[in-house]
């Protein structure tokens, strides 16, 4: 027990975290492959199959090839795309792969101004800032909005970016238990009396911060009743909407379309590009003042490289193709498939008998492990089967909660699935991670 114990953490995120903290667990990759001899070699490095729409991953070490159910590909645009992909050629033949430049000195061509507006129509904001970097845009801009007398009530499993920006604030931070309103509502009771205007209270400032989609849990934030408790305290609300915008609503506007919450009620929107959108970067959505005030104050804006221009493009293609204006109803399409594959996945997971966490609609899907002694073992196993699948532990969870945690693609196909639950049925049997009865199968 105690040479598994000293085994594996993650692929995934707060690693730095865990070496300061000195845990000498070993990371593997998403190949199962444990990684002990940092820095140089971490990672594996893995080709990726376009012609295959980036669903297989293959190991430039051998020459497996894997059904890829790890990355952040919801609607399937990190790959060859009939419409994006020529633009994005054209557009680095235009305008090259990098500006050299940040936005305001000779950083900020006809691309990255029409992006903004794209951006800005398509979360429902009257105005928008596009980084360069998703994990920056919580990180740098945070520090911009709130400072020292300023309190950020933040969810207890916000991203590392958000927990990094409000640190580097300097403004008080407390944290409300994971996506739990009366919390909330006790913690802003405990800071601030009820109704008091907002220039009458010690706070200068008091920002709650949310995700759309809770990337290590798969659970969409219980927005509306959030909006209505911060309005209750007129605190502000910032809405990190990474795993969200793109994936999830009728016409992929994040969490508020598919909860029914009006944008004018969100003071602050945030993204990124790298996961609907198959592209780079993040943003900040706000009203004209704000938007305005971040371009003459933010450094990730004033001195940080702009995003580059193939980028930009690809993610107004992309959002072109979602809202049906390059002409085809493959934006739609894409909407539904992602819903339906996300749906049929986890509802299969749990009749199998798996502990699955998230809500409906969500393309994140976490399968209990618990013990980090079977992270290992269970990825792989899935890569025996050419399965490639995240799994996630400490300190990105509590150090008992390890996780697999699966993302599906608008691009995986029914009989992919099935390959996929098939793989997973048979792997949990081996490693005892089935936690429930399983539903007999209908004859
Ligand atoms: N916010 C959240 C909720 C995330 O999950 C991530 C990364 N997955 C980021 C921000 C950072 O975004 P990026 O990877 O695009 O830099």
């Amino acid at each position: 027990a105690s040479g598994n114990l000293k085994g594996y953490a993650p692929i995934c995120l707060g690693i730095e975290d865990f070496y300061i903290r000195r845990l000498y667990l070993r990371i593997q990759d998403c190949f199962g492959r444990p990684i002990s001899s940092p820095p140089d070699a971490w990672f594996d490095v893995v080709e990726r199959v376009s012609e295959d729409n980036n669903k297989t991953l293959k190991r430039t070490t051998n020459v497996s090839r894997c059904l890829n159910l790890g990355s952040y590909n919801y609607l399937g645009f990190a790959a060859a795309d009939e419409y994006c992909t020529p633009r994005v050629i054209e557009s680095l033949k235009k305008f090259s792969p990098s500006t050299c430049s940040p936005r305001v000195d000779a950083g900020t061509t006809a691309l990255h101004a029409e992006l903004e507006e794209r951006v800005a129509s398509f979360v429902g904001k009257p105005a928008a800032l596009v980084t360069g970097m998703g994990y920056v845009t919580n990180s740098a801009i945070l520090p911009v909005l709130i400072g020292k007398g300023g309190l950020i009530i933040s969810d207890s499993l916000n991203h590392n970016s958000i927990v990094n920006g409000a640190r580097g604030s300097g403004a008080t931070i407390r944290v409300f238990i994971h996506n739990t309103p009366a919390h909330l509502d006790e913690v802003l009771r405990e800071n601030i009396a009820d109704g008091q205007p907002r220039t009458h209270r010690a706070w200068k400032k008091i920002m709650v911060i949310v995700e759309g989609i809770y990337s290590m849990e798969g659970e969409l934030c219980k927005l509306p009743e959030i909006v209505s408790i911060c309005k209750k305290y007129k605190a502000y609300i910032y809405l990190d909407e990474a795993h969200s915008i793109g994936a999830i609503g009728k016409t992929g506007r994040g969490v508020c379309e598919l909860l029914g919450v009006d944008t004018s009620e969100i003071d602050i929107m945030m993204g990124t590009f790298t996961k609907s959108f198959g592209s780079c970067g993040g943003y900040i959505a706000g009203s004209e003042d704000l938007i305005r005030y971040l371009k003459y104050t933010c450094p990730a804006h004033l001195y940080a490289t702009s995003i580059s221009p193939p980028s930009a493009q690809q993610i107004m293609s992309a959002i072109n193709v979602i809202l049906g204006e390059d002409g085809s109803s493959r934006g739609a399409q894409k909407l539904a498939r992602i819903r339906e594959n996300s749906n049929f996945f986890r509802s299969q997971l749990k009749k199998m008998g798996f502990e699955v966490l998230g809500d409906n609609d969500s393309p994140v899907m976490p399968i209990m492990l618990y013990n980090p002694a079977k992270i290992p073992a269970f990825s792989r196993e899935c890569l025996k089967r050419n399965l490639a699948v995240v799994t996630v532990a400490f300190p990105a969870t509590p150090l008992l909660l390890a996780r697999a945690r699966i993302c599906l693609s608008a691009s995986h196909t029914r009989e992919d699935m099935e390959k996929a639950l098939e793989v997973i049925s048979t792997v949990g049997d081996l490693i005892g991670i089935k936690y429930f009865p399983a539903e007999p199968k209908k004859p």
